[in-house]
């Protein structure tokens, strides 16, 4: 199968005046795992709503999943076309059990009902999920616990292309050799993996195929695995310097007080 789980041409992103992206290109094969990492405000966020098709942004380029054009589709669709996304910040869905959630979503993409208990089991054991999947989708579950939740709902659905935002922060560190663990697991012929992730220490435990950095709204360096070494070495600044990009201005929406202490992608 030669076709790209997921490719992406000259997305470009607003919203109202506020250009976010502007002109991404990405191509992620199956059986790969990408890392997009960038600092804060520079559209990693935008990119996972876009492709999901969040409807507060202006779009035009083009993204596809194994050859079919992705952005001309209504949510729902897309998820059945093969698109899944885990959340920086896990939804809750109180009173609905986690099994029933997935028996739904099985159902949805024309599952028989055995498929479905032999998917739960395999993924329940795999992530040790069993006591959860009665309890209610990601309520009263600690911040790795979530995390878990959501790959195991991933492993479950087995979707072709799994976009995961930040599923790495506000994890201990224990919690994100787990979390890594189970990206890897994830690996395989029918899926391509976009992992965002603001810090490097995740990759410590998952090797991504390509490293991708994302500056002000463009992919501005892409490269195998040392490129996490370098940015270890450098930060972002020193990406930018390198490319000649100008540090972003006094003001500049990277520069939310939030993030002050978070430009440097790495643990301190
Ligand atoms: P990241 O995930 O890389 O931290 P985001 O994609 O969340 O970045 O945000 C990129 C930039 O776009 C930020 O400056 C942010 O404030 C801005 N932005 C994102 N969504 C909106 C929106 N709905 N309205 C206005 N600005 C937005
Ligand atoms: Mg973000």
């Amino acid at each position: 199968m030669s076709k790209l789980a997921l490719d992406i041409k000259d997305l470009e992103a607003s919203v109202g005046a506020i250009e976010i992206l502007k002109g991404v290109d990405l191509e992620v094969p199956f059986g790969e795992v990408h890392a997009i990492m960038g600092p804060n405000g520079s559209g990693k966020s935008t990119l996972c709503h876009v492709l999901t098709g969040r409807s507060d942004y202006t779009v035009s380029g083009e993204a596809s999943i194994e050859g079919e054009s992705l952005l001309d589709k209504a949510v729902d669709e897309r998820s059945r076309m093969g698109l899944m996304q885990a959340f920086q910040y896990p939804v809750e869905v109180p009173g609905v059990g986690l099994e029933e959630f997935m028996r739904e979503s099985g159902e949805e993409r024309g599952w028989t009902e055995d498929e479905i208990t032999e998917k739960i089991s395999e993924a329940g054991e795999r992530y040790g999920m069993d006591r959860f999947l009665e309890r209610s989708v990601n309520d009263d579950l600690s911040g790795g616990e979530k995390k878990r939740s959501e790959i195991f709902q991933m492993a479950v659905l087995s979707p072709k292309v799994a976009v995961l935002d930040e599923i790495d922060s506000g994890l201990d560190i224990d919690a994100v050799r787990e979390v890594a663990e189970g990206i890897e697991g994830m690996r395989g012929p029918d899926v391509g993996v976009l992992m965002i992730t603001h810090y490097s220490r995740i990759l410590r435990y998952v090797v991504p195929d390509r490293i991708h950095v994302m500056i002000g709204g463009r992919i501005v360096e892409s490269g195998g695995p040392e490129l996490s070494a370098r940015l270890e070495d450098e930060g972002y600044d020193g990406i930018r310097e390198s490319l000649g990009l100008e540090a972003p201005s006094e003001g500049a929406a990277e520069k939310r007080p939030a993030d002050f202490f978070t430009e440097t992608p790495f643990d301190v």
